[in-house]
């Protein structure tokens, strides 16, 4: 663990306003000592604006888990970035696997809804991470090449340096399966490699990459304990108060 950890929590498409307050009533509670690390959780549209309300203060930060690259329009269903900020949310989720291969997400949208976050304010985390069938393939560092490469496409240095990463192998979200911590750390190297050829080093070496695919209480000491893993997103875990505090309580 190399810098400030940031523990993140993807609520997916779960829980109502009853029941998200009172989970985020508890991890306030529970976190309330924690000054060592970060806390945040991606919550869906809906919750943003109570859950940013009752959050407004505390070292719990929230965002959403997508958004349009627009500001405003004609765009039905769609979110725009002025819209997640005016819920007191201030940071949004980008590129998450189920964005990319349930909806059809591509490089080349992901890279303008990244450009508009950082344009409007918004602090984004980009998420990356390969299909089981191009890791067996061998095709590990292509496919993380290319969706960096595009995510990043036409940022500035500076930009780029407010962005954080979160490496999900697919074949680990939500399934139980676990990258080994020895594998997401080379996962988080070789994304470290392809920022510092984009970038330079010093870029590289600055940004948290976190790591996501079935994080539990059971399994993130061994995984934070690597160098080059600067924090989690968690699904499923961090649906529970408990078990998400012992998450975001490392040791
Ligand atoms: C996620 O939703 O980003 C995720 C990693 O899910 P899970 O922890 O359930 O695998």
């Amino acid at each position: 663990m190399a810098k400030r950890p940031l523990m993140s929590g993807n609520w997916k498409m779960y829980m109502n306003t009853a029941s998200g307050l009172d989970l985020v009533k508890s991890l306030k509670a529970n976190c309330g000592d924690v000054k060592d690390r970060d806390i945040l959780i991606f919550v869906p549209f809906t919750l943003l604006a109570p859950i940013a309300k009752e959050l407004d203060g505390t070292n719990v930060w929230v965002g959403a888990q997508n958004m349009y690259f627009e500001k405003e329009g004609a765009f039905t269903g769609e979110i725009s970035p002025l819209q997640i900020l005016d819920t007191g949310a201030k940071w949004v989720l980008l590129g998450h696997s189920e964005r990319r291969h349930v909806f059809g997400e591509t490089n080349d949208l992901i890279n303008k809804k990244l450009k508009s976050a950082l344009a409007h304010g918004l602090k984004p985390v980009l998420c990356v991470g390969e299909l089981l069938e191009e890791r067996e393939g061998g095709k590990i560092e292509e496919v993380l090449k290319t969706q960096t490469k595009g995510g990043f496409k036409e940022l500035s240095k500076e930009d780029a340096a407010k962005v954080v990463i979160a490496y999900e192998p697919v074949w680990a979200i939500g399934t139980g399966k676990t990258a080994s911590p020895e594998d997401a750390d080379e996962a988080h190297k070789i994304i470290r490699e392809i920022l510092a050829s984009i970038y330079d080093q010093g870029t590289a070496d600055n940004m948290r990459i976190l790591y996501g695919g079935s994080v539990k209480p059971d399994n993130v000491d061994g995984l934070m304990a690597k160098p080059n893993i600067d924090g989690s997103l968690v699904g499923g875990a961090s649906l529970k108060a408990d078990g998400f505090t012992r998450i975001v309580k490392f040791q």
